[in-house]
């Protein structure tokens, strides 16, 4: 990512991001340009950056698939970019009615330059001069979330979630003093808090731990907005926008983070299995399958493949959901021409991840997960690990019960210092 001519601005700057619930009504927006304004009054020049408000986008989604469910991207673009138009607007007004000058602009205005990846596009720079000119009028700018322009002038969208990347590559682009996330949970949790209720706040995690957490579900940051924040070193915290509270903050990792084992238990919904059985058992298959999918633009997860004694290959995999019946459409052919048996399909999966840096130098936490799993009659149909997380896939109606279970296992319901597993 390339920033264009920006230099710090010395006074401090703030970039804040206000997702959908936080500026889900009148109401909510009044509360928000509220705390903009005690910011810019408190001396900060400020930047926000808004969602769409709560039910928009996805309103704005089954509008689309109404009219057909084999739509193009690049108008699905259009239509899904839509929402931040009217929660920019409206937030400037809310602004201005507090007396405070603020001007509100889309993302081809400010010029978020991205690549042509339709509706999962990249950002590749920020050219801002306008943010720039307008805060040393004393503006606030507030910055339609989530999209962005192409080279050729196609608007484009950053993928599900994308508000939190707009805002970590502004605070990048501008040397921003802080980027406060505002959501509606006061931080990053031990747990998604709607599954488990006596999950804990954490009050600082490290930038690879929210890295997994959030590419392996926890939607509560877009994990592209972490890879920023690592990459720039920004100063990221996640915030409530409905109660005060310190909230979490993003930071390098340390001594201390080590010596927790498991930090966190996330699950998403996100994925299919796809299985491609009697694969001959000969060079080149792999690449077949796989590079019919990556030309699809279809990102394939885990992998598993099983040599039988016959000479025939099983091979599993996941791909995100939504991609999954264009997956297998896309794999009529390859699957044909490498002369596989069958292919078959599972949608109704889930995954269930333990995340913690202290995994690197703690032996046991998968056979104590594995354990705690049987112990409930969980089956675990697939299994990956990094240095700090250990995956698994099982069935989408065991997943709020699996993620129960181990957080009860690693006992992250208690405080770090208290818990058996961690000493
Ligand atoms: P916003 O609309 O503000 O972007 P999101 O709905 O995208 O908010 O993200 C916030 C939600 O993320 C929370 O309401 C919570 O249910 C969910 N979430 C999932 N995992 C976690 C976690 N580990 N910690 C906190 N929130 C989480
Ligand atoms: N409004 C977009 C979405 O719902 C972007 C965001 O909320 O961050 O995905
Ligand atoms: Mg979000």
């Amino acid at each position: 990512m390339r920033f264009g001519q920006w230099s710090k601005i010395k006074v401090s700057l703030i970039v804040q991001k206000y997702g959908g619930t936080s500026v889900g009504s009148i109401e909510r927006i009044r509360a928000v340009a509220t705390k903009a304004v005690a910011a810019h009054r408190a001396g900060h020049q400020v930047v926000v950056t808004v969602s769409a408000m709560s039910g928009e986008t996805n309103r704005l989604v089954s509008l689309i698939e109404g009219v057909s469910d084999r739509y193009n991207k690049r108008e699905y673009d259009v239509v899904v970019s839509a929402g931040e138009q009217i929660s920019i607007g409206l937030l400037a007004i809310a602004i201005n009615a507090l007396g405070v000058k603020a001007r509100s602009y889309l993302g081809w205005q400010v010029r978020f330059l991205t690549d042509s990846i339709h509706s999962k596009a990249r950002i590749r720079e920020i050219e801002g001069f306008r943010i720039r000119e307008d805060l040393e009028k004393g503006h606030i700018v507030v910055i339609a979330g989530f999209q962005g322009v192409d080279e050729a002038g196609n608007i484009t969208t950053l993928g599900r979630g994308g508000s939190d990347t707009s805002a970590v590559a502004l605070a990048a682009a501008l040397h921003a003093d802080w980027c406060d996330i505002y959501t509606d949970v006061d931080g990053v949790y031990t747990s998604d808090p709607r599954i488990v209720t006596s999950a804990r706040r954490l009050d600082r995690i490290s930038y690879d731990e929210m890295l997994e957490l959030a590419s392996l579900g926890a939607k509560v940051l877009q994990t592209r907005s972490v890879e920023l924040a690592k990459k720039y070193k920004v100063p990221l915290r996640v915030l409530s926008s409905l109660q005060e509270g310190g909230g979490t903050l993003l930071t390098e990792e340390d001594e201390l983070m080590e010596k927790v084992i498991v930090s966190a238990i996330t699950n998403s919904r996100d994925e299919a299995k796809i299985t491609v059985l009697g694969v001959p058992d000969r060079p080149g298959v792999a690449a077949t399958i796989f590079g019919a999918l990556a030309e699809a633009n279809i990102n394939v997860d885990m992998i598993i493949q099983n040599i039988s004694e016959s000479g025939e290959t099983d091979m599993t995999f996941t791909v995100p959901r939504g991609d999954y019946q264009h997956a297998l459409e896309t794999l009529a052919i390859p699957v044909k021409q490498i002369a596989a048996r069958e292919i078959k399909g599972d949608p109704t999966i889930a995954k269930v991840s333990a995340v913690g840096v202290g995994m690197r130098s703690h032996a046991g936490v998968a056979q104590r997960m594995f354990k705690a799993l049987a112990a409930d009659g969980i089956n675990i149909q697939m299994i990956s690990t990094s240095e700090i997380k250990i995956s698994v896939i099982l069935a989408e109606k065991y997943m709020e019960l699996a993620v129960r279970t181990l957080h009860d296992a690693f006992e992250l319901d208690k405080d770090a210092g208290d818990r058996v597993i961690a000493r």
